[in-house]
């Protein structure tokens, strides 16, 4: 069985709880690392991919945009 297992953040090196729940999780998975964040550090994370993401959604946009005018298509 599962015990809550606590963890240092490799990010802000705050402790975190790695809980029991979270363990078969990993496992079911098939995750063999343990996680290297507390979730506030993940989440942080992910937010911050999910910008990433829109700003070049974004870029490419405009030069499709751009591209219209300027470019003539083969
Ligand atoms: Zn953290």
């Amino acid at each position: 069985m599962y015990e809550d297992k606590t963890l240092i953040c490799k990010e802000c090196g705050n402790e975190f709880v790695f809980t029991a729940g979270e363990q078969e999780f990993y496992a079911e998975k098939g995750f063999v690392n343990e996680p290297q964040r507390c979730k506030a550090c993940r989440d942080a994370r992910k937010k911050r991919r999910q910008r990433r993401k829109r700003v070049v959604h974004c870029h490419l946009r405009s030069l499709r945009w751009r591209s219209k005018g300027s470019f003539p298509t083969p």
